[in-house]
């Protein structure tokens, strides 16, 4: 025995030799991946994909240099099950993650898992209870900071905090950073001066002038301070607000909590339209306050020469219904592409400069393909596929997007457009370049609804009994799809670990509107 294993260390050694005599293979440097997702961000609220104003100068800019994907579709509307899909390759049936607050199995495998081992250095930087330590999400991450900077919402002390860690990294090993920004989420709440850039109405207002002076440039300043959260429901935007329009009920309502969520979000308060727009100014503002951080970290990797050798993608992690559908000023409850289509850029080796991609992809897709551009094996056994092929210009067959909504309906109790409790009430979609097919259970027969998505984008004209045809072609999909569900049909809620949740977090789910 003792001879066998002489023998077999001497042949070891002589193989070791006659390794160290040929070169060794020089691999290409492996890229950084940074990888920025943005709460509650709508496609149609980007300036790059159409928007009137002039919410994402940063973003846009990120776009030219790389490529838009203008059709991106989320799995889910809601942040969890989405940003699961984003960092597994698979949509929610696939991970499990189908609910709020939920865990993500061990036994999957993700993104930064695989980054990590590939020898990345990984970190998170999140400040959403429900992408808490504990969801599962920070499987692979070597840091992972959930919550733990000050100024609760706040975009600026995030970019300040990325923007350190880049430069304190070990340079040694490429690196791979995720960072979730909140602002635009409800309450919309930016600081000043972007609570009043959008709002022409208040006029020579001295306090309006004042607060708008403090231009975007403000948030470099070393004295600049965010508004605390908590403090803008007295604070001086909600004087401004009050002298100016003391009827104005939806801003009350939010700034207090005066009405239920499910009131304000099924708009049975009929808040007029003008009441309306005054949210969707605050929630742009919410919008281009994220996107000047986002500037401050992409002027940091440029400043540390980075910007070269640095995958970055950004994109949202669901839309946000602004009125449409009957639904405001939240997501979760249905699939229409106001909830769904989400702003997704990337730039960065292996991207061509400057191109633009109508063709409908996942996000879900972005795992594999951040993955191939950084030249890392691939996850196995996922649904989505690599986008590099179309980043480097070239096509891709086409990708069938499918989505499912918030299952609960005890959630919200106005909540009327989801009849079955549980996970087997959730909407189900499908949706192809032209056409959305969605299902909706009912116990006394499901409903089903189909939109030409480029003749009626805005999905007013529910074509199911007059185009069965297009309908009976995209049916067989989402059956086949719903029948890989391991919980089809499944009265459970999806919920997991809500006991587990401490003071802290569920004062922040009662600030964003999740809980009473
Ligand atoms: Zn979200």
């Amino acid at each position: 025995m003792g001879k066998v294993r002489a023998r077999l260390s001497i042949s070891g050694l002589f193989a070791f030799a006659l390794a160290c005599r040929t070169p060794p293979e020089i691999a290409p440097p492996k890229p950084n991946v940074l990888l920025v997702t943005i709460e509650t961000f709508r496609a149609d609220h980007v300036g790059s994909y159409g928007y009137g104003r002039n919410t994402t100068p940063n973003l846009d800019r990120l776009a030219r240099q790389g490529a838009k994907l203008e059709n991106a579709v989320a799995q889910a509307p809601f942040t969890l099950p989405s940003i699961s899909s984003l960092m597994t390759g698979m949509t929610p049936p696939g991970h499990g993650v189908r609910n709020h607050p939920a865990v993500l199995a061990d036994s999957i495998e993700t993104l930064a898992e695989r980054l990590q081992k590939a020898g990345y250095q990984t970190a998170a930087m999140t400040r959403h209870t429900w992408l808490r330590n504990k969801s599962g999400l920070d499987q692979g991450f070597l840091e992972y900071h959930n919550n733990k900077f000050a100024a609760g919402l706040d975009a600026r002390s995030l970019s300040l905090a990325a923007s350190d860690w880049l430069a304190e990294r070990d340079p040694a090993r490429p690196f791979f950073l995720w960072l979730h920004f909140l602002d635009p989420h409800l309450p919309y709440t930016p600081s000043y001066p972007y609570s009043v850039l959008y709002h022409d109405a208040y006029g020579a207002d001295p306090q309006a002038v004042h607060l708008r002076a403090m231009t975007a440039a403000a948030v470099d300043r070393e004295d600049y301070a965010p508004t605390p959260y908590a403090d803008l429901a007295g604070g001086p935007y909600y004087d401004l607000v009050l002298r100016h329009y003391p009827e104005n009920r939806i801003l009350l309502d939010l700034a207090f909590w005066r009405r239920s969520r499910g009131s304000i979000f099924f708009n049975k308060g009929a808040y007029s339209r003008y009441e309306v727009s005054q949210l969707v100014d605050l929630y742009d503002g919410a919008i281009l306050y994220t996107d000047d951080n986002l500037g401050r970290i992409l002027k940091t990797l440029a400043d540390l020469g980075l910007a070269e050798t640095t995958v970055v993608a950004v994109a949202g992690d669901h839309g946000e219904a602004l009125g449409e559908h009957g639904l405001s000023f939240t997501h979760d409850f249905t699939l229409y592409d106001e909830v769904l289509r989400v702003p997704l850029v990337i730039r960065g080796p292996g991207v061509e400069p400057g191109t633009s991609i109508a063709q409908q992809v996942r996000l879900m897709d972005l795992a594999p393909t951040l993955l191939d551009l950084a030249g890392v094996e691939p996850l196995t056994g996922v649904e989505a596929r690599s986008l590099a092929p179309l980043l480097r210009g070239g096509s891709l067959p086409y990708l069938t997007a499918f989505a499912e909504s918030a299952p609960a309906r005890t959630q919200v109790p106005e909540q009327d457009k989801i009849y079955l409790p549980g996970i087997r009430g959730k909407w189900r979609m499908v949706r192809t370049d032209r056409w959305k097919l969605i299902q909706i259970p009912r116990a006394e027969g499901d409903l089903y609804e189909l939109y030409d998505l480029v003749d009626d984008p805005g999905e007013t004209r529910n074509l199911f009994a007059d185009l069965a045809g297009e309908g009976a072609k995209l049916q067989p999909l989402l059956d086949a799809w719903m029948a890989r569900d391991p919980l089809q049909g499944s009265e459970t809620s999806g919920e997991e670990g809500l006991e587990e949740l401490d003071p802290s977090a569920l004062e922040q789910l009662k600030t964003l509107g999740y809980i009473q």
